[in-house]
């Protein structure tokens, strides 16, 4: 889809605006009733923004301290590095079950794996209608939400999955996914924040699919970037109780701390791909709780479609830069400051993409 199909399709509008309608009231209450959220959200930008100055350091504790535990640790410097390094810890013909992380996206892990001769399943049950639909993610947490209920009848179709309404459909999809999750090789996930003191992974999720990804197969992969490692356990809960709470939904469902357990071969890449040495580091700070995106103007009209390939929306515009690309889209910003004025970080997003359409027009 290019981005005048995005402007024409009325669904994507009508998403967010649903969504927004939906979360924005729980975002005030939650901060309302949880003044100390503010405290965590400075605490956290604080301490990523200091890792970020001294990023080495902290990749050398966090492979000292994974190793100790018995996890396989490797780095990645690129996108590519890393889905070498993943089809090497899969292998072939494996069934692999992931949970959603916009970082498999990044390095587009799943049509690597694929490729290379494995059946994988998206676990999160957006994800799931985004991969069977061909789509890419439209929000970072609602991958989604561009579907209307009778629209999501007819992907699932593809897949064998029927029912009359949303509530039947979600419970034949758990019956699919059941079945993989007891077969699966292999289970993949992102991280919302890595411990440094620890080793652990700290993933939130509403569907309880991120802890059978985890935890039932043999084999236990995360993908950690690097702006995820945090110095300590209690400053990772402070991180994810800031990325529910903006997101609109607190406390999360369920909150996944996840280290090697017995028997299980787990293994960690650490993905630079961009991060060390960006001109971009405030960015480092965010959370990923996509309150920038729903808010954002244009993105209420063009959604992911407005930004780079994987990354979409204003806090899209300036991750694409670190990662992957400039793109002629930064053009289209406003530059309204309500991604500034609702982000949980205080992340300076409009100066940045100032600076991004210096770059695109190669001036100094
Ligand atoms: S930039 Fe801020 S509002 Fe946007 S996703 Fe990151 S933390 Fe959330």
């Amino acid at each position: 889809m290019n981005i005048y199909d995005a402007l024409r399709r009325k669904s994507i509008k009508e998403g967010i605006l649903r969504s927004l309608r939906n979360l924005s009231e729980n975002v005030r209450r939650n901060v309302e009733n949880h003044p100390y959220l503010i405290d965590f959200a400075e605490d956290v930008k604080s301490a990523k923004l200091k890792v970020a100055e001294n990023y080495d350091f902290w990749i050398d504790k966090a492979k000292d301290v994974l190793e100790s535990r018995g996890v396989n640790v490797y780095y990645a410097e690129s996108a590519e590095e890393a889905r070498k390094i993943a089809g090497k810890v899969v292998g072939e013909g494996k069934l692999v079950v992931k949970a959603k992380s916009m970082v498999s996206e990044e390095i587009h892990l799943r049509e690597w794996l694929e490729k290379i001769g494995n059946e994988v399943w998206e676990t999160d049950l957006g994800e799931l209608i985004v991969q069977v639909a061909g789509d890419k993610p439209m929000h970072m947490v609602i991958p989604a939400l561009h579907y209307s209920e009778q629209e999501v009848g007819e992907i699932l179709k593809r897949i064998g999955v029927e029912g009359e309404s949303a509530e039947v459909l979600a419970r034949e999809v758990r019956k699919f996914m059941r079945e993989k999750f007891l077969k699966a090789d292999v289970g993949v996930s992102g991280c919302n924040a890595f411990s440094a003191e620890t080793g652990r992974i700290f993933l939130i999720e509403n569907e309880g699919n991120i802890r059978l990804s985890t935890s039932l197969p043999k084999t236990y992969l995360a993908l950690v970037s690097i702006e995820k490692i945090l110095p300590t356990d209690e400053l990772c809960l402070k991180s994810i109780c800031v990325q529910s709470a903006f997101f609109g939904t607190f406390p999360p469902a369920y909150i996944n701390v996840n280290e090697k357990v017995q028997q299980q071969d787990m293994h960690v890449i650490l993905l630079d791909n961009g991060r060390k040495n960006t001109q971009f580091r405030e960015q480092l700070a965010c959370v990923r709780c996509g309150r920038c995106q729903l808010e954002c103007p244009v993105f209420q009209l063009a959604g992911n479609v407005w930004g780079g390939e994987v990354y979409g929306g204003p806090m899209g515009m300036i991750w694409s830069a670190i990662t992957d690309a400039i793109t002629d889209y930064c053009f289209l910003s406003t530059l309204c400051g309500k991604c500034r004025e609702v982000c949980p970080m205080k992340i300076d997003m409009p100066r940045m993409i100032r600076e991004i359409r210096k770059l695109a027009l190669k001036l100094d």
